[in-house]
């Protein structure tokens, strides 16, 4: 295998090594059985272990508790829970924040449900900033809310209080990247491939009382939230391999020491970043207004020309720099430095910062 080069794609993204490691030898040989992970039945009791300890796991870090609360592994990536939680839980209408195009697909699959009211939106600005002045409606039947615009480079730090209405959030571009209030969300969704396993599964943590009490039944099955609750999330073959690679990721999270250990170096790794993008404030834009709404995970920034732009990832592709190319919809420059992106990365990215500015006379 050739070394491994720094990787800052948005998605799917950087694993840890050893869950690499893992992973690799899981599909030649799973738990000694002589058979591959990609092999084995997911109602093997040897299968059963992996998926209850990632539910397990997926609470223990979150500070949930199994009697309030289901872990899910389901397909259909995040966009899927964009139209299941309307699907489930939308009877008359829903307050939904709208921070970037993902909160905007949401948006428009609820509407096909019911009635959405747009308790904020930064739409007008080009989603350059988290919008302060929400107005919730108290007879919704939820608020849903991003919590890391992956692509325009926001990150709510304190979630905004939606006082007594459920709160939903898709999390899936910070999901165990930050601290968080887990016990607040009544629903929390986030496709795997960004912070926590490989693209094909879908981390949903429900509160029960809530799915019990008005999640829709009338519904096809298998889009009901009680469905897979019911069924340990083994009502139909989940996704096992990504189920498999989850579950290491959530080994190695708890490894690190947990959610405090890994904010406090994601925190270090972000600063280096916008450090290099405010020492040259005449050559990079960091494309988020307000400092505080900095996201630790998706840095958003421009150069003066698009020239510049291109040879800038050019340059950092020959140092083996990867993935840092801006979203088709907003241009410029992201470095996404998920949990697993080292230190190291990070360090050489603003290192290749400062001198590419300095070279190009800023
Ligand atoms: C990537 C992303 C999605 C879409 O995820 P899919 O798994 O591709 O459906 C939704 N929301 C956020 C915040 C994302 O970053």
């Amino acid at each position: 295998m050739s070394a491994r080069a720094h990787t800052f794609f948005a998605g799917p993204a950087i694993l840890p090594v050893s869950v690499l490691e893992d992973t690799r030898d899981a599909v030649m040989d799973f738990a000694g059985l002589g058979v591959s992970i990609i092999e084995v039945s997911h109602r093997d009791k040897s299968f059963d272990k992996v998926i209850q300890e990632a539910q397990a796991d997926t609470l223990a870090i979150a500070g949930l508790s199994a009697q309030e609360y289901s872990v899910l592994f389901l397909g259909g990536g995040a966009s899927m829970q964009f139209a299941m939680v309307p699907m489930n839980f939308l009877r008359k209408k829903a307050d939904y924040i709208n921070t970037g195009e993902w909160s905007g697909k949401a948006i428009k699959e609820a509407k096909l449900i019911g009635e959405v009211i747009e308790a904020g939106s930064s739409k007008d600005s080009k989603f350059n900033h988290l919008p302060t002045a929400l107005k919730f409606s108290p007879d919704a039947d939820y608020v849903h809310i991003t919590t890391n615009n992956t692509i325009y480079g926001t990150e709510w730090k304190t979630i905004p209080d939606a006082r007594n209405v459920p709160l939903v959030a898709d999390m899936s571009s910070d999901m165990f990247g930050i601290q968080r209030d887990f016990k607040k969300y009544s629903l929390i969704y986030a496709g795997a491939q960004k912070n926590l396993g490989p693209a094909g599964v879908t981390l949903v943590i429900i509160r029960k009382a809530w799915m019990e009490a008005n999640g829709s039944t009338t519904i096809p099955t298998i889009m009901r939230y009680k469905t897979h609750a019911d069924g340990l999330s083994l009502y139909n073959t989940p996704p096992v391999f990504g189920v498999f690679v989850l579950g290491r990721t959530l080994k190695w999270i708890m490894k690190e020491g947990g959610l405090t250990a890994v904010q406090k170096r994601n925190e270090a790794k972000a600063k280096l970043i916008y450090d290099a993008i405010d020492a040259h404030p005449s050559f990079y834009k960091g494309t988020v207004v307000h400092p505080a709404d900095r996201s630790l995970m998706n840095i958003t920034w421009t150069l003066p020309t698009p020239e510049l732009e291109e040879k800038f990832l050019a340059e950092a592709k020959a140092k083996r720099m990867l993935g840092l190319k801006g979203h088709r919809s907003a241009g410029g420059i992201r470095a996404s430095v998920y949990n697993a992106c080292p230190m190291e990365s990070a360090e050489l990215l603003a290192s290749f910062m400062n001198e590419f500015a300095r070279a190009n006379g800023h």
